[in-house]
């Protein structure tokens, strides 16, 4: 009997693609496997991967035959599978475009794939003749495509060969390349082997008296390490310096005494097998939320946890993840953005160990294929996985939780390319397709979690006291406007701001500053006529970037020079307006030359350590205040923070969009949330013209249920999530007139069946990027038989792009955009 295998090919192509399956290679075929196949036209070569094996002759004249089988074991798992299926399904994209997002680099392969050598050294000869060749090869050419590689071979399909010194390590896939990078090393110290114990700790204090320098420094370590208690602390080395004012001489006697012992170990990564770490015992409080969560799972897949900023959802969540431990599961930890998060993943490697593997976008493709592998291979390497919202696309085998951190957040929306998936939402149905339980936690629950725990379609938890002896912090507004007719305004701060600043760093206390950057950002104006630099190639104007002395493109990446003069009315008379973190951070030192002020936004971040670094420094207390964008508002856990300032809330309240309230209600509650975390009131300032302005009234109260109140009902007016879904599709080509005529002939189309539930056509904000037009339409979707209503839409845009006139127009569907 034939066989034939369904393969799921790296391309945007629609549809499925059918091989048949040798007779040799049936008996090893499996689902999840990577095969090599010919596709397109001329001999090109791909790895798919299998989605089915079958005996249904497709009856396609000339159909291909699978060339050869890449993998022993699926790399792919059944679940997988399953799940890139319900994926594509839902956002509207290929199979081969949501694999492309799921595999690692190296395990997609194709005739254009790029080969190079591992090393510069040639490994050795084995005598396998094809091996040798392609080695020999690469020693002369440096890089060889695979294509190429077959030609020299001899091979049609070289791949299974390659394969096999890709795994051996003596070819790399030349992307893979280059993110390997040499982690920050710290230095640390610690007791000398034999000094450790209590009694020779007391013999090391009475040796020591005569010596009262290195003594203060062995009494200081024993705070900073608490190195008598159940849970000993690591001790940096320049943190037992600084407590200690010690010079490093001192140290380096102790050191020769053999009191101490330095060691290193990489500076993002907590210490390993810190299993044991210290375990929180509950509050009473937090007890009670934690058995209303295990009760809520008992009956719903999914439960809605909103826990106040600092109330302990962290300690709740490791208590769930035991519970799974013990069961023999795997937990997802899926958190908004991994760069910023090194505390959460701290205090999970300090309870769970090397339990714990860590999985975002930015780590070098190398890590990742290696996390991958292992997780097929080994399945209880690393049952803790925390990662961004891409972790969700790794081959779990047995979930049994998956937590999704600060769920409101808009970064679990992949935005380009396909996939647009919301990790949130397809968390749950990864958890369903695994028979797991979702945990959503957030401080500002956003307003379709809230709607869905209202209806009972999940569960629900409250916590609403911080931990311990903190309480929530007291927040303030300061009437800007008022300030400045009293000329009580320098700059962008008002004096109440600078005043309390100035306060909090007398007390030794540290202070976050916010200013969101979006759309508002400095830019030069032409005083004479209103002139400001544009992108020749996109219709949005240029930023000023002071470190870089340059204007900046933040849609395409050009840079231009900064203007002498107006290219308009020919004026030099120019001046800069708006403001960012930049201009921010400078008007700060002028104004309290003294502080020690660090910036938190896109361009100090863009090394891998970078967060790492700037957050540790903080935390050190090396820095007393910290300017940033968003970032700054995301889960950062610092004890002595207890002030914190909103620049700019009236530009957070006026950005043109649907959830416009709903997230400048999220952002300042959250970054509000950063202050006052231990004993002690915090205290936040938020700067506002509309001091009335509703949203400021519930940040002032904390108040997430007035929040939701308040917007449900203009939700419902409107027909905007969660009482309808939205599809977003956005139209490109070069010439505006063909854009525009394509967007009108779809929108008639789509109005025929959906009437005023289409929005548009309209130009979106910017209108013209990388010298593409842009036209945009929003189709609001009932809920109701969505499904079907999806099914249409997708139709529809098939019948009109097939049309001539149409065609070279591209379309960008996004389900679910915002
Ligand atoms: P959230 O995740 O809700 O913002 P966290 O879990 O970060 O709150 O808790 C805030 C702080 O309080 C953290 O430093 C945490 O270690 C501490 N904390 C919370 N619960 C406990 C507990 N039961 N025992 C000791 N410390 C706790
Ligand atoms: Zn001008
Ligand atoms: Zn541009």
């Amino acid at each position: 009997m034939p066989l034939f295998a369904d393969i799921i090919l790296p391309t945007a192509v629609p549809g499925s693609f059918s091989y048949r399956v040798p007779e040799e290679l049936s008996a090893q075929l499996q689902v999840g496997q990577r095969v090599v196949v010919n596709f397109g036209t001329g001999r090109k070569l791909y790895s798919g991967l299998v989605r089915a094996v079958h005996d249904r002759d497709p009856g396609l004249p000339g159909i291909k035959s699978v060339l050869s089988v890449l993998d022993d074991t699926p790399v792919a798992t059944a679940e997988q599978l399953l799940f890139w299926e319900r994926l594509a399904e839902h956002y509207l994209c290929t199979l081969g475009e949501v694999m492309v997002a799921a595999l690692p680099g190296s395990l997609v392969l194709s005739s254009t794939t790029k080969l190079i050598a591992s090393g510069p050294e040639r490994p050795e000869w084995t005598g396998d003749g094809r091996r040798d060749l392609l080695l020999d090869a690469l020693a002369l050419r440096h890089e060889m495509t695979l294509a190429e590689a077959g030609e020299l071979l001899g091979l049609r399909d070289p791949m299974p060969v390659v394969k096999r010194m890709l795994e051996e390590g003596t070819v790399q896939v030349a992307e893979e390349i280059g993110g390997t990078h040499a982690p920050r090393m710290e230095r640390f110290v610690r007791l000398a082997a034999g000094q450790d114990t209590e009694a020779a700790l007391h013999a090391l204090f009475d040796r020591l008296e005569r010596a009262p320098k290195q003594l203060h420094l062995l009494m200081r370590y024993v705070e900073l390490s608490r190195c008598l208690s159940e849970a000993p602390r690591e001790v940096k080395r320049k943190d037992l310096l600084r407590s200690a004012r010690a010079a490093s001489g001192e140290l380096a006697r102790a050191l020769a005494k053999n009191i101490f012992e330095e060691y290193e170990r990489p500076a993002d990564m907590p210490a390993e097998g810190g299993e044991g770490g210290r375990i929180a015992r509950l509050s009473e409080p937090q007890a009670a939320t934690l058995e209303r969560i295990r009760s809520g799972f008992q009956d719903r897949n999914t439960v809605l946890l909103h826990g106040v900023t600092s109330s302990g959802k962290t300690e709740l969540y490791m208590e769930l993840i035991e519970t799974q431990l013990q069961a023999g599961k795997q937990v997802l930890y899926l958190l908004p953005e991994i760069a910023l998060t090194a505390q959460v993943i701290a205090r999970l490697r300090a309870r769970f160990g090397s339990k714990v593997g860590v999985f975002h976008s930015r780590l070098p493709p190398r890590e990742r294929t290696e996390l991958w592998l292992r997780m097929r291979t080994d399945p209880d390497a690393c049952p803790v996985i925390v990662g961004a919202r891409s972790a969700l696309l790794l081959p779990f085998r047995s979930l049994g939780l998956v937590v999704v951190d600060e769920e409101h957040d808009p970064s679990y929306k992949q935005h380009d390319p396909a996939p647009r998936y919301q990790a949130r939402d397809m968390a749950i149905v990864l958890a369903e397709i695994h028979g797991a339980r979702t945990l959503l936690g957030s401080a500002t629950p956003s307003m379709e979690s809230l709607y869905n725990a209202r209806t009972g379609k999940f569960g629900f938890a409250e916590l609403l006291v911080r931990h311990g002896e903190a309480v929530l912090p007291s927040v303030l507004c300061v009437d800007i406007a008022d300030e400045r007719r009293r000329k009580r305004v320098n700059g962008h701060f008002s004096h109440t701001l600078i005043d309390a600043i100035k306060e909090a760093l007398a007390r030794k206390e540290q202070v976050i500053l916010f200013q969101n950057r979006r759309g508002y950002v400095p830019v030069w104006q032409c005083e004479t006529c209103g002139w400001i630099p544009e992108c020749d190639h996109c219709d949005v104007s240029l930023t000023y970037h002071k470190s870089a002395h340059g204007l900046h493109c933040h849609y395409c990446g050009r840079a231009y020079p900064p203007p002498v003069k107006c290219s308009a009315c020919g004026s030099s008379r120019l001046r800069m307006i708006g403001f960012g973190t930049e201009k921010i951070e400078e008007e700060l030192a002028l104004l309290l030359p003294e502080a020690r002020i660090a910036r938190m936004d896109q361009d100090t971040t863009r090394g891998k350590n970078a967060f790492d670094r700037i957050l540790s420094r903080f935390g050190e207390g090396a820095v007393d205040i910290l300017v940033g964008t968003q970032m700054v508002t995301k889960g950062l856990d610092f004890g002595q923070v207890s002030l914190v300032g909103i620049l700019d809330a009236d530009q957070l309240l006026r950005y043109p969009d649907l959830r416009a309230h709903e997230r400048a209600f999220q952002l300042m509650a959250q970054v509000a949330g950063r202050s006052g975390r231990r004993a002690g009131a915090g205290r936040v300032l938020i700067q506002t013209k509309e001091v009335h302005h509703p949203i400021i009234a519930l940040v002032m109260g904390h108040d997430v249920e007035g929040m939701y109140q308040r917007e449900l009902p203009l939700r419902q007016a409107h027909a905007y999530p969660p009482f309808s879904r939205l599809v977003k599709l956005t139209l490109k080509h070069r010439d505006e007139h063909r854009v525009v005529a394509t967007a009108e002939a779809l929108a008639a189309l789509l109005r025929g069946r959906s009437g005023d539930r289409v929005l548009g056509p309209e130009p979106p904000m910017v209108a013209r990027v990388r010298d593409l037009h842009l036209r945009t339409l929003l189709i609001k979707l009932e809920r109701q038989g969505y499904r079907q209503e999806k099914h249409h839409l997708s139709e529809a845009i098939d019948r009109l792009f097939a049309h001539p006139d149409h065609r070279p127009v591209r379309v960008v569907i996004d389900v679910d955009p915002v």
